[in-house]
């Protein structure tokens, strides 16, 4: 099979578009990659700057990137959260302070992700605060690509590519609560997106909903400063009300069955709290406002689909592909796994099967979800073999979801490239249970030493 190389453009400078712009390359690619803001990074790259609007529903509202809050440190253990062939051990910086903890802050994050950007001279290949407005295909040119964008400056322009890669990032345009009687309850809500630092909410009543990641740190967070917090989760059992032990003023109740006139807000249990601010750490949407596909690809519930293995639309392939849509999982890894793929299949040294198969391998997946009845905004959630306590308690159902070592050993499979290491494995499998089931202080109490050490020592046989 010929191997050709073709103009590429990437859409996002986050973790899925600076190791999509290097596989590119690697395969002969050129590239172009497109970034929002004047700087590397996406998600974690901390800004004090929120959205005016602070439950981000105006569509007209000046965006915000990042989601991150000041205090928030990795959910991962570092060794299994990088990429795989440049580990995330702490480097000198360049004069600045690094965070060497095996969970740490986010500017740790941030400096990563530079330090790869510098070892695979990405910036090359970089156009900063260049916002795509628009992507469609062309109806000529053989089904190339065109690429609207326009730059900070305001100067527009659009550009030709052979393909193009989306890697936008989904925690940006926020999925607020249905609350009955939110409209007439005079309260401020916020989502956990506008989130930054605790000090607004000094001796306010808080109720935060959500208890997934966001929604615990933020919590433990607020409860440093407010009078008292209320967490709502909706899996725990409807009479819940228990108190978390690190906070005296915290409280988790079940979900909320409606917030009133007077300001009071009433829970499943049957306790009632008058709030003054309800913070909804209650997800993201997949969004992609840039992209006309004539319908090809849709977001519904949040699938975006219809999607071969969760990366190319059958009737737009290989021209168009998604990284990054997984969620939960070893993030950094599936990029770097998706993006090998998609470098591969756009030289030609990888094929994919017929536009009908891979309809029909979507449409099957999709299927065997609803046969089950999980919802469609699960499409994308990657699990593990044990299945995943998010969708509850260990599920054996959640086979049918996509299985993340499965996924890589897949593509693996396809590229010819070596699959996900097998401390990698071990270390998220307990790193996941971790996070659920772990306590609050889960990123400051670990057994694993022994697989810490392993890790290190594969590390030492990496080139430097
Ligand atoms: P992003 O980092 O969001 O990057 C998207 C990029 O696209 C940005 O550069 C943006 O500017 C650009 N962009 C968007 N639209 C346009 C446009 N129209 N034109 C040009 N550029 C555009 N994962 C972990 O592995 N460990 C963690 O501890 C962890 N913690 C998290 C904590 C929070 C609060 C959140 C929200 C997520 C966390 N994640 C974590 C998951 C995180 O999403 C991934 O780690 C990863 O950083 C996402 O990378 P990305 O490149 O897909 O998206």
């Amino acid at each position: 099979m010929t191997s050709r190389a073709r103009h590429v453009a990437v859409i996002g400078l986050g973790a899925a578009g600076l190791v999509a712009a290097r596989e590119l390359r690697r395969e002969g690619h050129t590239v172009v990659a497109f970034g929002r803001e004047k700087q590397l990074g996406g998600l974690w790259v901390y800004t004090d700057q929120i959205e005016p609007d602070s439950l981000s529903l105006d569509p007209n509202r000046t965006i915000v990137h990042s989601s991150i809050y000041q205090s928030l440190r990795t959910n991962l253990p570092r060794e299994c959260m990088g990429y795989s062939d440049f580990p995330f051990i702490t480097r000198p910086g360049n004069g600045e302070s690094r965070d060497p903890r095996r969970y740490p802050d986010h500017r740790e994050v941030m400096m990563y992700l530079q330090d790869f950007a510098k070892e695979f001279e990405i910036e090359e290949m970089v156009r900063f605060e260049t916002e795509v407005v628009g992507v469609e295909q062309a109806t000529e040119n053989g089904g190339k690509w065109i690429v609207r964008f326009k730059s900070s400056g305001g100067v527009s322009g659009e550009e030709i590519f052979d393909a193009v890669v989306v890697c936008n990032g989904h925690f940006t345009e926020p999925r607020v609560a249905h609350i009955p009687g939110i409209d007439s309850w005079p309260g401020k809500q916020i989502h956990s997106h506008n989130y930054r630092i605790p000090d607004p909410f000094k001796d306010k009543v808080v109720i935060v909903i959500g208890s997934q990641s966001s929604g615990t740190d933020i919590s433990s967070d607020i409860a440093t400063m407010a009078k008292e917090v209320h967490m709502s989760s909706k899996a725990v059992a409807s009479d819940t009300y228990i108190a978390r032990t690190s906070h005296k003023n915290l409280r988790i109740h079940s979900t909320i069955s409606r917030a009133c006139e007077d300001g009071s807000v009433m829970f499943q249990n049957g306790r009632v709290v008058y709030a003054d601010v309800i913070v909804h750490c209650t997800g993201y949407k997949y969004h992609f406002p840039f992209l006309e596909t004539n319908g090809y690809v849709t977001v519904e519930d949040n699938r975006v689909g219809p999607l071969y293995k969760h990366v190319f639309p059958p009737a737009l392939a290989p021209g168009l592909s998604f990284i990054g849509l997984p969620f939960m999982g070893l993030q950094f890894f599936t990029f770097e796994m998706q993006s090998k793929w998609v470098a591969s299949v756009l030289s030609g040294r990888v094929k994919l099967p017929s536009e009908d198969k891979m309809m029909k391998d979507a449409t099957a997946f999709y299927a065997k979800l609803e046969a089950l009845g999980i919802p469609k905004r699960y499409t994308h959630f990657l699990t593990d073999p044990q299945g995943n306590p998010m969708l509850g308690q260990f599920n054996p159902q959640d086979a049918v979801l996509t299985s993340q070592s499965d996924y890589f050993n897949w593509i693996a499979e396809q590229c010819g490239c070596s699959s996900i290491e097998r401390w990698r494995e071990r270390q998220y499998n307990i790193a996941i249970k971790k996070v659920f089931f772990g306590g609050e202080n889960y990123r400051d109490r670990w057994e694993d030493n022994q697989l810490i050490e392993e890790v290190y020592r594969e590390f030492a046989k990496l080139k430097p």
